[in-house]
């Protein structure tokens, strides 16, 4: 379903890819599997083709994606307030661009476990995948899982892996992007303040930064998502610790 994991058998080890991104591949048991990321944006009912490159041949694989209904949320603001001001929207743009750009890193490495652990203590608020319709338009769904704590509350790292951004961003604030091999990606915005430099490979636990409300936030949360092949999917999966 649609921000959900399809897992593939493979036949042998093989570089996969959906929509042009490469997919995790990984060994289990005496065989080899693909994880892949559905993108929300994904229409049930259809179908999506994994093209599977074997050392000797090509295969096409076909998830059939079923149906998942996410809340939706109808808002209405005034329409200042709902649209970006002329002067954001390139800055908006290239930052949509430059994060779609570094959500695409893809490094050979697999993740060294898929167990994440919850990155700041408190209250899973909202919800991944919530369709907000603003004055009668429907949004981006939300993307992630945003979790409700105070202001300054240390951020950790939820897996093992490397910083490959950080940013202060127009919509998500003040950003920590790592890699965790194979594709598996891990966001975290709104920070009040970012404690990781780019390059950097983190324990899981390290401190990252702490939880504010930087960018487009009502209040101090951490949002945090989780990336297969660049489509974000339910963190809710991975996270061993409520
Ligand atoms: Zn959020």
């Amino acid at each position: 379903m649609p921000g959900g994991v399809a897992k593939l058998a493979l036949d042998a080890p093989a570089q996969a890819s959906l929509g042009g991104n490469r997919v995790l591949v990984m060994r289990e048991g005496n065989g080899w599997v693909a994880l892949v990321g559905i993108p929300l944006s994904t229409k049930p009912g259809s179908k999506l083709r994994v093209e599977v490159q074997y050392p000797d041949k090509r295969r096409r694989l076909e998830i059939a994606v079923l149906r998942k209904k996410y809340p939706r949320q109808e808002l209405s603001m005034a329409p200042e307030q709902a649209e970006l001001p002329p002067e954001q929207l390139a800055r908006y743009e290239e930052e949509r661009k430059h994060i779609q750009e570094v959500l695409r890193t893809f490094s050979e490495t697999g993740p060294a476990s898929f167990a994440m652990q919850q990155p700041t203590p408190g209250r899973r608020s909202g919800s991944f995948g919530l369709r907000r319709v603003i004055n009668g338009v429907a949004r981006s769904p939300h993307s992630g899982m945003d979790i409700a704590a105070a202001e300054g509350t240390p951020v950790s790292a939820a897996s093992t892996g490397r910083v490959i951004d950080t940013g202060e961003y127009l919509f998500l604030g003040r950003t920590v992007i790592l890699d965790h091999g194979q594709g598996l990606l891990s966001l975290y915005s709104h920070l009040s303040e970012v404690s990781a430099a780019p390059g950097e490979s983190v324990p899981a636990g390290a401190a990252i930064g702490k939880v504010g409300a930087t960018g487009r936030a009502t209040g101090p949360h951490l949002h945090f998502s989780v990336y297969l092949n660049a489509a974000a999917v339910d963190p809710a999966y991975f996270l061993t610790r409520l």
